[in-house]
């Protein structure tokens, strides 16, 4: 292109001012790809993992004090664009991002990253929630956990289990004897998910249908082994343009 043609391009793409609510490699890819397009990206992260992936452009750190407090953020920083790229699971951030852009004129774009879906071999046995799921495991189960901090206590609490707690920080409830912690950050490997299984004596794996790829290789790994999956479902979320991928996220930027 020459160099003209350059310079028309850069007029014709209109910098939108964007708030990212991440938390995700999603998140991340969005950021990052928003800032090398020359956009005003601020992207906010919860503050509950204390060495964050840091994605390009602005970061703000925390909640904002409920949907009132959202609402006030957007309107005095002046977004244009509010892009909900969290985690599948963040189900209150999510319906407060619904609720605290009513009627500001601003856009609404969510990523929903599509879930798993059972495949030849795989025993899945579905719950609605983590509550659910723990009385889906049989006494004396040994149990791979990997539904991150919050929700683990439901799972320890129970004294016929046993097995490995795996998250990214600290889980909130205290571990028991029995139990193993892996504090470990994804993606993780195939070959890495297989040994875990087979070296800790795993019965069961319990996860969220989290979707995407970086945590789906113990889902291949349980199907290989023959073992069963707890598998936590979605929470509903609404509202928003739902997208599947970030390059959908950004072909919606560029249209603006
Ligand atoms: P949540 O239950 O939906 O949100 C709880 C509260 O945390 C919200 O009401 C909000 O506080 C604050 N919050 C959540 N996400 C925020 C964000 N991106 N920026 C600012 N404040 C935020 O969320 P969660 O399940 O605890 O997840 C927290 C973060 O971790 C999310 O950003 C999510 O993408 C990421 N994450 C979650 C999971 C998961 O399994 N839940 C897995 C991987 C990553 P205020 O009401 O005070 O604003």
């Amino acid at each position: 292109m020459s160099l003209s043609l350059i310079a028309v391009a850069e007029l014709l793409v209109m910098p939108v001012k964007a708030l990212i609510l991440g938390g995700t490699k999603d998140a991340r890819d969005i950021a990052d790809a928003l800032v090398a397009r020359g956009h005003d990206v601020t992207t906010s992260l919860a503050g509950v993992t204390r060495q964050p992936l840091i994605p390009s452009g602005r970061v703000r750190v925390g909640g904002f004090g409920g949907v009132q407090g959202l609402r006030v953020h957007i309107e005095e920083a002046g977004y244009n664009v509010l892009i909900d790229a969290t985690h599948p699971f963040a189900a209150q951030i999510s319906a407060n991002a619904l609720h605290a852009i009513a009627g500001l004129g601003v856009r609404h774009i969510r990523l929903s990253r599509p879930g798993w879906e059972m495949e030849e071999g795989d025993q899945w046995v579905s719950a609605t929630s983590t509550r659910e799921a723990v009385d889906h495991l049989p006494a004396g189960s040994r149990v791979l956990l990997t539904i991150g901090r919050k929700e683990a206590g439901v799972f320890l609490d129970r004294p016929d289990l046993s097995g490995v707690v795996r998250s990214i920080e600290l889980p909130t409830h205290e571990i028991g004897s029995g139990w193993t912690l892996i504090l470990d950050r994804p993606p993780f490997e195939l070959e890495h998910e297989t040994s875990l299984l087979k070296d800790h004596g795993i019965t069961h794996l319990v996860s969220k249908n989290s979707g995407g790829g970086a945590t789906y290789d113990k889902i291949v790994a349980a199907r290989q082994l023959r073992l069963p999956v707890i598998m936590v479902e979605r929470p509903r979320k609404g509202g928003g343009e739902v997208v599947n991928s970030p390059a959908d996220v950004i072909a919606l930027i560029d249209q603006m």
